[in-house]
């Protein structure tokens, strides 16, 4: 009888380890879990052209109000060159133009020896996109539904994929339409969990006008108007408070001089080059044999204008390891302008300079249930808003060059450590695998006490029999 009594003590030790390890793993299960994305919907929308400082211009509410209920990030670098393609495909890859292909909105791929135009609306050809997979492609992989409402690349094949809804480019469709569309798709039986919607001003208006203009008041007041609208419309839907709303832009502007021009035509035979991508981040391809004469001319040709060759590019801009980079690159001061003369046509704003100068900066604003309220942060990256995105839908963001970690402070919750889903597999596999570790040691330690105190009470059996008989 004794061993066995004794050999309970042992298997209560035991077993009082194994749910003391059962206990915590059950308590730290919560907190790990916690550590998975999110798996919320959002709403990414581009007023193209929306410079950063526009909303304290004039008169804006409805952004104000957006303010007030979610997080304004005053500085938003964007990516060189500061157009409209290589940043709206920055905003959905998280990659540097060099790195997802689409260096410029006028493109020429001398492998291919195919030309990419926006202004010939010659834009639909996969193999300029598919260097990068965008975030839709991701997500419909992952098993989602997303929406677009004519952000740039959405009507192009991409990997086989185009979003699983979207409208093909067509600038007369109005805003209150775009919007229309992407209320169904968010409300349908089959819902989308990603929209995007883009709309062309007031970046139309600021080239005409330039953003210093007084006639930019109404512009602005009426974008203001369209996001009211938008504002009101998802509330009707029953969508505000619940969707994540991301409300930026791809540039700002910089106003023009009629006596800021640089002529190119003063300096060198236009025979011995092509323009690939316009002012003021002007791609020159020179003809065959003709690279260095065409640089030596312009590299000191006018104090506001600073010409590289290719291999020259300041590293800082990302904007060299690409073929599609052409041979020469010449980029105009802030408010200069590069044309071939002055018979070419003049707009009073443009944009497409350094990314560094603020005056080529976006708006950023986000609004929703994952995001902060009454919150102001001061400096992030485009290529920020990808991994962002990525997390607030609960895919797996592919490499690219943002940050998840530097913008995570505008989220509600605290985001503690940023693991990607793999290692939430191995956090769980390494909970399992101790648990599973410890109860065996415990069965084991059981099992080998409860065998010495065994051989023990027979030893001891043996030693009193002696006694017993005297
Ligand atoms: P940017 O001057 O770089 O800002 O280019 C903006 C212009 O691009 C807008 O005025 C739009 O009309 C035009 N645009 C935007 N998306 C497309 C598209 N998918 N196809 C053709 N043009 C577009
Ligand atoms: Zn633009
Ligand atoms: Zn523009």
């Amino acid at each position: 009888m004794l061993p066995q009594k004794r050999g309970r003590i042992p298997s209560r030790i035991a077993m009082n380890c194994c749910w003391k390890v059962l206990a915590i793993f059950l308590l730290l299960l919560p907190s790990a879990l916690s550590l998975q994305p999110a798996q919320s919907r959002v709403l990414l929308v581009s007023f193209d052209g929306f410079r950063w400082d526009y909303i304290y211009k004039v008169s804006t509410p409805n952004f104000h109000y957006a303010m007030e209920n979610g997080v304004h990030v005053k500085q938003v670098t964007n990516v060189f060159i500061t157009k409209t393609y290589p940043n709206h495909y920055t905003m959905v890859t998280g990659l540097y133009a060099e790195s997802h292909g689409i260096v410029a909105n006028e493109m020429y791929d001398p492998i291919l020896n195919e030309t990419f135009s926006l202004n010939k609306m010659d834009t639909h050809n996969s193999r300029f996109w598919e260097e990068a997979s965008p975030i839709w492609v991701t997500n419909q992989r992952e098993g989602h539904k997303t929406g677009a409402a004519m952000w740039p690349g959405t009507d192009v094949k991409i990997h086989g994929f185009f979003p699983t809804h979207y409208m093909p480019y067509n600038e007369s469709v109005s805003f209150e339409d775009r919007v229309a569309r992407l209320i169904d798709w968010f409300t349908s039986e089959e819902p989308i969990n990603f929209g995007l919607l883009y709309w062309e001003q007031p970046d139309e208006m600021g080239h005409i006008l330039g953003p210093e203009n007084p006639l930019m008041g109404p512009i602005i007041s009426d974008i203001d108007q369209k996001l009211g609208y938008l504002m009101s419309e998802l509330k009707k839907a029953k969508l505000w408070g619940v969707i994540n709303v991301i409300i930026t832009s791809d540039h700002g502007m910089s106003q023009l001089s009629s006596e800021r021009l640089i002529e190119l035509d003063q300096y060198v035979n236009r025979e011995l080059y092509k323009v690939i991508e316009h002012s003021p981040a002007v791609a020159i391809l020179p003809n065959e044999g003709k690279l260095d004469e065409v640089y030596e001319t312009l590299a000191n040709a006018h104090p506001n204008m600073t010409v590289y060759k290719k291999e020259q590019i300041p590293d800082r801009l990302h904007y060299k390891h690409n073929r599609k980079i052409q041979p020469i690159l010449a980029v105009a001061d802030k408010g200069w302008e590069i044309v071939y003369n002055k018979s070419d046509g003049f707009q009073f704003g443009n944009h497409g300079y350094d990314n560094i100068l603020p005056e080529m900066h976006p708006i950023f604003l986000a609004v929703g249930p994952a995001f902060r309220k009454n919150a102001t942060k001061e400096v992030m990256n485009a290529t920020d808003i990808y991994p962002l995105l990525c997390h607030l839908l609960g895919i797996n963001a592919l490499p690219n060059n943002g940050s998840f970690n530097a913008v995570k402070d505008i989220l509600a919750e605290e985001v503690p450590v940023v693991f990607g889903a793999d290692t939430y597999a191995t956090i769980v596999g390494v909970f399992l695998g101790s648990f599973l570790v410890i109860v065996f040691i415990a069965v084991f330690v059981k099992h080998f006490i409860f065998t010495q105190l065994n051989t023990m009470q027979v030893q001891h059996t043996e030693a009193a029999q002696p006694l017993l008989q005297d």
